[in-house]
């Protein structure tokens, strides 16, 4: 530890709220006294589909790391923004009153992020202050993976071999944990961190027993995942009553865990390796590389972040207007049990196995011919994990609007799904009760069991009727 100094220099923290690997704020340090600031957008991030339980889950995730910061001697200030576009001003104003002449940051894809960052850097370097982006929320830096001819692969298989090849197997190790430093000084007086925000429409503890915030619980939830499940993940993944995955999505999402921490904590189980090692650890591997993926085409793409499908063809499908049928899928009454299962448990928990995203994501898109922006939009609302890149992916994957989307005419069938992936039913008996005096199989088409169940609405849609139209709208693109 120095004496005490005036700060040198700024990090602000977004989607990376954690002191270890933190490429960003481990720069900063390095420059002498660090001073934190974090900026509260909530018109913006409302304006993105954000929702009350993410909100909630920030803040969680903001107190833990106020504390995290105190005690290595960094203070956070808080910057109070309604909107992005009040940020480079904020920021300009708080570098000036500290006279710091530096600032770090890590970077954020999607084009609203990439266009206030812009502003931010071009103001802050007017003003004699030097802008570092810096990248934490990703392996490898987007557009570092290219194809020969110097593009981004738009297939995943493609790009992972890439990845594989360009990446070596020793190469980003995650940074140690910052020291400590003297609590900075600023006029003669030791700096403190700013009161937290306290929204009057965000209820800090919503959702906190399942998801309580912060880089301790992220690390802890790490442990538990590497100890325990990650050595049958392949096998269980796919089923949702198990608990076969590790449900650190919100913290990657929010940033307390970064993935070259988690790539590091399943290297060490797989012999060292990011391929070709042991079964569970690989295919986990795979699945921090389909979210690299959507990250790295979020920001080669800006289209994506502006409402359009990937495949521009896809645009003419005629979605239907059926505001009853979008409300059922919400709220879990389509009549099929493995989409109503999924979608309750979004409702409850802020979070859906990612079978039932796919399930339940094809259901409004094909069976239901709605438009995938209509569910990407309520996934965001609900979710304490959205994330823009994996959500948009996910959903342009499951409407085959997308890169490296499912072929149209592989339109999951709803009750073979829950026959597969839930053959004794327990998952759908824990989230429709109204079904839960109904053994395996009657339990997957209630409207063919001897015993029905009176509370349960009939199917929306025919399956076989449903999926014909789809085809049929898929197949009316390539005759205009
Ligand atoms: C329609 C749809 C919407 C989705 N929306 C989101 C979202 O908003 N936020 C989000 O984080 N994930 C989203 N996903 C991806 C995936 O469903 C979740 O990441 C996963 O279910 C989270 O559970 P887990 O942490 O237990 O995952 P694990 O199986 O333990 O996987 C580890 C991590 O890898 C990443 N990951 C896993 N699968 C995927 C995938 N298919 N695409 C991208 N990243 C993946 C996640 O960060 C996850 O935490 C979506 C998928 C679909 C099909």
């Amino acid at each position: 530890m120095t004496a005490a100094s005036p700060p040198r220099s700024l990090v602000w923290l977004r989607n990376d709220l954690r002191l270890r690997d933190n490429p960003a704020l481990d720069a900063a340090r390095r420059e002498g006294p660090v001073v934190a600031v974090y900026c509260w957008c909530p018109a913006q991030w409302r304006s993105h589909g954000t929702g009350p339980r993410r909100m909630a889950f920030i803040l969680r995730c903001l107190r833990a790391l106020s504390a995290d910061l105190a005690e290595r001697g960094i203070p956070l200030r808080i910057l109070m923004a309604k909107h992005f576009s009040e940020v480079p001003a904020g920021l300009q104003a708080l570098a000036r009153e500290l006279g710091i002449n530096a600032l770090h940051f890590n970077a954020e894809y999607p084009v609203d992020e990439q266009q206030r960052d812009h502003s931010v850097q071009v103001l802050l370097e007017a003003h004699g202050v030097s802008v570092a982006v810096h990248h934490g929320a990703v392996l490898t830096p987007p557009g570092s993976i290219r194809t020969n001819a110097g593009k981004m692969p738009v297939v995943y298989s493609a790009f992972r071999r890439r990845w594989l090849a360009r990446t070596q197997a020793g190469e980003g190790q995650p940074l140690a944990l910052i020291p400590t430093q003297t609590w900075p000084v600023l006029n003669g007086k030791a700096m403190t961190s700013d009161p937290l925000p306290d929204p009057d429409d965000v209820d800090e503890a919503l959702l906190a027993d399942l998801w309580p915030g912060g880089e301790n619980e992220a690390l802890r939830r790490l442990r538990r995942f590497m100890e325990g499940p990650l050595v049958d993940y392949r096998e269980q993944r796919d089923l949702p009553a198990s608990p076969g995955t590790s449900r650190l999505s919100p913290y990657l999402a929010v940033g307390c865990l970064s993935p070259r921490q988690a790539l590091a904590a399943a290297m060490r189980a797989n012999h060292g390796r990011r391929s070709g090692g042991r079964p569970g650890p690989d295919a986990w591997i795979n699945e921090l590389l389909w979210r690299e993926f959507y990250q790295h085409l979020t920001a080669a793409l800006p289209q994506l972040s502006q409402g359009r499908a990937f495949k521009p063809e896809t645009e003419r499908l005629p979605w239907r207007d059926d505001p009853d049928a979008l409300a059922a899928w919400q709220q879990g009454r389509t009549g099929y049990p493995l989409v109503d299962a999924g979608m309750r448990q979004l409702n409850a928990q802020g979070w859906m196995h990612n079978r039932l995203r796919m399930v339940c994501a094809m259901f409004l898109s094909k069976h239901l011919l709605l438009d995938w922006r209509q569910g990407e939009a309520w996934f965001m609302q609900q979710l304490i994990d959205g994330d823009f890149a994996a959500n948009n992916g996910g959903w342009q994957w499951s409407a085959s609007t997308g890169c490296d989307a499912v072929p149209y005419f592989r339109i999951f069938n709803p009750i073979t799904q829950a026959q597969r992936f839930d053959a004794d039913g327990a998952f759908v008996r824990e989230w429709v009760p109204e079904l839960k005096a109904l053994p395996a199989p009657d339990i997957f088409e209630p409207w063919k069991a001897p015993v029905l169940a009176p509370d349960y609405p009939e199917p929306i849609v025919d399956h076989k009727a449903a999926r014909a139209r789809a085809l049929a709208a898929f197949k009316s693109l390539a005759g205009r």
